[in-house]
């Protein structure tokens, strides 16, 4: 098996669950760079670590600033506590720049343990015909969507759709009264990229997938004449 949170960074980090992820997560970065969703070392990776003694605050690893997502590894997860705290004293590394959004969904959404962020073209597209600030966008009723945790293809899912902005403190002020309103496992920020979350890096896999794919549906139905041309 592959090494988990080198000893010299961590010791306990032996002694967390999440940390057998960390290959995982690391793989799906991977998988997610080929398919042209982290280019120029776009989007950002966490997972969630073990409580501080004594208080209910969860940890998090989450990937440092600037890295090309197609080779991560064990060593380029920074281990953070609120507030962006390194948990290390010795740590010096840059976290990634949206690492507060990370820290923000672990508070809310205690099933998350695994945080994707990535820039896919298709919803980045979908989300830029949205107007305005904060909006909803009403995702495609087809059979994929039981992949964000419907049982039917028949439901009123949506996704949020926050304006983007440089200063994730504005951002985490944004989503706090939205958290209770969210019906998929994600989010959008306009014109940048997608968060998706999941209780494993399967789960987190499987959303933004799912979610790339109806973002694809609805920029087909927008290019697309309704009525194609018979033989077409
Ligand atoms: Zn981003």
């Amino acid at each position: 098996m592959h090494p988990l949170i080198p000893i010299r960074r961590c010791w306990h980090s032996f002694f967390f669950k999440q940390s057998y992820f960390v290959e995982e997560v690391c793989q799906d970065a991977k998988n997610f760079y080929q398919r042209g969703w982290l280019l120029g070392t776009a989007g950002n990776f966490s997972i969630r670590g073990h409580k501080i003694n004594g208080s209910n605050e969860h940890t998090y690893w989450v990937t440092a600033s600037g890295l090309d997502k197609a080779h991560l590894s064990v060593e380029d997860f920074i281990h953070l506590a609120g507030g962006l705290r390194y948990v290390h004293p010795k740590e010096t590394r840059k976290p990634s720049d949206e690492s507060l959004v990370h820290e923000a969904i672990y508070q809310h959404i205690p099933q998350a343990n695994v945080v994707y962020h990535v820039h896919p073209p298709y919803g980045t597209w979908v989300s830029r015909q949205q107007a305005g600030q904060a909006s909803v966008l009403k995702l495609p009723a087809i059979e994929m969507i039981k992949g964000v945790g419907f049982s039917t293809h028949d439901v009123d899912a949506n996704v949020v759709i926050l304006a983007n902005t440089q200063s994730m403190q504005d951002l985490c002020t944004a989503l706090a009264p939205l958290w209770p309103t969210l019906n998929v496992p994600a989010f959008f920020i306009q014109g940048h990229g997608l968060y998706a979350w999941g209780a494993t890096p399967q789960d987190a896999k499987r959303h933004v997938e799912v979610l790339e794919f109806l973002f694809q549906q609805q920029v087909w139905d927008a290019l697309t004449p309704r009525a194609l041309p018979h033989g077409y």
